[in-house]
């Protein structure tokens, strides 16, 4: 079986990591930019983090044969700072051709805040300018239902972006089925302590289905862990999946989503 890690940060993930992921079979990952623990002072530190997932982190992966795709964007939780974010959004176009990168993203909500939110319609704009496919961060905080709600109004009031290419990432119960709806890929991540557990994310792919669904393990610098990933497949496979069943969403889905982009290299199985 196969295996794609739609949403992981290995700048924070030793190769050890690598190597556990690629003795599990995950043949590729995705990696978006966002906050790294702390907040930048300067457009230029964005800029190096940028050529840091673009130039460096595919080498990396390469060794251990996965193929390391990533996201551009200027994310939530340094967006208060509209000065910095309309600079660092200014490079962003330098980044857009490199070979791994796949859209914009992880941009969204953080605090749902006025400025954030003026900091995604920027991106919207710059995405639907370059024709990029978009990945979204959605709250993780009590309001995620009200900040996920304001990113669904802010790309249908856009009305120059093709729902089937945006990804809403961080989904849960109370938000899956509105981003579905609306035409939107899906994706759950989960968490070791808080939030989504492997158990929780099989749950919702019975409430819900597979249909436009992903599954991440948002693996970063805080308490994460990419083989959570692999928990859930071991989950459904205790619930009676086949294996079939469990490959359609761990590598057949994250191939259609990502293969919307040309550069996404690896094909669905049918
Ligand atoms: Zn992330």
């Amino acid at each position: 079986m196969k295996i794609i890690d739609t949403h992981v940060h290995m700048i924070a993930r030793t190769t050890a990591d690598y190597e556990r992921m690629a003795l599990m079979h995950t043949v590729a990952c995705c990696e978006p930019a966002f906050w790294a623990g702390y907040d930048r002072t300067s457009a230029a530190a964005f800029h190096d983090y940028f050529t840091h997932i673009t130039a460096c982190e595919p080498k990396r992966a390469a060794k251990y044969l996965i193929q390391h795709y990533a996201w551009i964007g200027m994310n939530s939780k340094e967006a208060e700072n509209v000065a910095l974010a309309q600079e660092v959004i200014g490079i962003i176009p330098e980044f857009l051709g490199a070979e791994n990168v796949l859209g914009i993203g992880e941009i969204g909500l953080n605090k749902n805040t006025r400025n954030e939110l003026r900091v995604f319609e920027l991106q919207l704009d710059l995405a639907a300018k370059h024709g990029q496919m978009l990945l979204f961060h959605t709250p993780h905080m009590d309001d995620k239902l009200k900040g996920t709600k304001m990113m669904l109004d802010a790309v249908r009031a856009h009305g120059g972006i093709r729902p089937e290419r945006v990804c809403f990432d961080h989904v849960e119960e109370h938000t899956m089925g509105l981003v579905l709806d609306a035409g939107h890929w899906a994706a759950m991540t989960i968490y070791p302590v808080t939030k989504n557990s492997p158990a929780r994310v099989v749950d919702c792919i019975e409430r819900f289905g597979m249909e436009r669904a992903l599954v991440d393990t948002s693996g970063d610098w805080g308490p994460s862990d990419p083989t959570l990933l692999h928990q859930a497949i071991f989950e459904m496979r205790r619930r009676g999946y086949s294996d079939d069943t469990v490959e359609t969403l761990v590598y057949d889905n994250p191939c259609r989503f990502l293969g919307q982009n040309p550069k996404f290299k690896l094909k669905p199985r049918s």
